[in-house]
């Protein structure tokens, strides 16, 4: 059997066990600590935003930004239907109901046009959303300019999710710095690991401390045990931050790789007939996550998606579809949805190549041979 190339794992730069031995040696194993403060700077510094609360994960991040934009039973919350579970479930958390707005064709994120239309269609229903999911979906940044443009006309909070975009930016800025609240994501396979982990991110000090707050179960100042409100246990560990700190110090460079590996794709690839890729629109810089690509069957000669998925897992290489929309997802099949086909049409087409930062010119190559030996 070959090496086997993943989509996306782990790479860790050689600073990282340096910051887990200092929380061995000041015996900081609990949650909280020295770590865990300096890798919130060390985010905020990177990000140029106020305030950072790392958290045990981006899930629980975007939980704690809906708790904070205030959104209770029944109220209704706009997500991208375009994107990974995680950006709506939370909103089932609280027991509100999820609207998918589908995607624009340039960035496969939020289409603005559309969100107007859910915004004003809900607010004619007497249902006015309390607050809006964009995501930067596989690391390329949303159109934010119009998306905040929207939002602030209706006065409703953007929570972003920036869970696939660390190190991407929209015209100079990072995303997930745009919205009221912002949340990244530091799982296993994002662009750096804490092993598990996630932030929530925003330039409002009331916001994050309480973020934090609840996140250490909510207790109240007291010698005791005290509390007035539900609590959560979602704070990163001391640990997990000692691995964040090591890794925001290698993020730049492993943004490049990535980077790389879409131009290696892109120059191999493009020529193949019924192949796309998407391009970066002026002003935006993606962190290029993941290298995803769409294979038309009416112009690629009858080779689909699948084809060359399957091709790919008989040689040891894994590859994925995109994301399968919210809207057609059974868990949300209830969920009010307003859509143009994009979204699905991306499903049905496109596949993520295998982006790791740690992948070699010879995984690259291996990959890249085995597409065009479909063609
Ligand atoms: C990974 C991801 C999340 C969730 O982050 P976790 O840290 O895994 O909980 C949320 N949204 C998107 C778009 C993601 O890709």
């Amino acid at each position: 059997m070959k090496k086997k190339i993943w989509l996306s794992s782990p790479h860790m730069g050689n600073k990282e066990l340096g910051f887990i031995h200092d929380a061995f040696d000041a015996n900081w194993i609990a949650p909280l600590g020295p770590n865990v403060d300096g890798f919130e700077d060390d985010l905020a510094t990177y990000l140029s935003i106020g305030h950072v609360a790392a958290l045990s994960s981006g899930t629980a991040a975007l939980h704690l930004g809906l708790i904070l934009a205030g959104v209770k039973s029944g109220d209704e919350v706009i997500c991208q239907s375009m994107t990974f579970s995680a950006s709506a479930n939370p909103i089932a958390y609280q027991g509100a109901i999820p609207v998918f707005v589908d995607s624009e064709e340039e960035t496969w994120n939020m289409d603005p046009s559309l969100l107007d239309v859910a915004i004003k269609d809900r607010i004619a229903k007497g249902r006015k959303p309390k607050a809006i999911i964009p995501v930067h979906l596989y690391g390329m940044p949303a159109q934010m300019d119009k998306i905040l443009a929207i939002a602030s006309e209706y006065e409703i909070p953007i929570i972003e999710d920036a869970a696939e975009a660390l190190g991407a930016t929209y015209k100079g800025k990072a995303c997930g710095t745009f919205g009221t609240l912002g949340i990244l994501s530091f799982n296993g396979n994002k662009i750096i690991t804490t092993s598990g982990g996630g932030a929530l991110i925003g330039n409002d000090v009331a916001y994050i401390s309480k973020a934090r707050f609840l996140a250490t179960q909510a207790r109240d100042a007291a010698p005791h045990y005290q509390h007035s409100e539900i609590g959560y246990n979602y704070r990163m560990s001391n640990i997990c931050a000692g691995i964040g700190r090591g890794q925001i110090q290698v993020l730049d460079e492993w943004v490049e790789r990535r980077r790389a590996n879409y131009d290696y794709y892109m120059q191999e690839l493009s020529a193949l007939k019924g192949i796309s890729f998407v391009v970066e629109p002026e002003g935006s810089f993606s962190n290029r996550w993941l290298t995803t690509v769409l294979i038309n069957p009416e112009t690629s000669g009858g080779i689909t998606r699948e084809d060359v998925r399957i091709a790919l897992e008989g040689d040891n290489i894994e590859s994925r579809p995109l994301w399968k929309p919210m809207h057609m997802q059974p868990v949300f099949s209830d969920a009010p949805a307003y859509t143009n086909g994009v979204s699905e049409k991306l499903f049905n087409t496109g596949l993520c190549l295998p982006s790791g930062s740690n992948l070699l010119e010879a995984d690259l190559q291996r990959v890249v041979n085995i597409i065009q030996s479909v063609w």
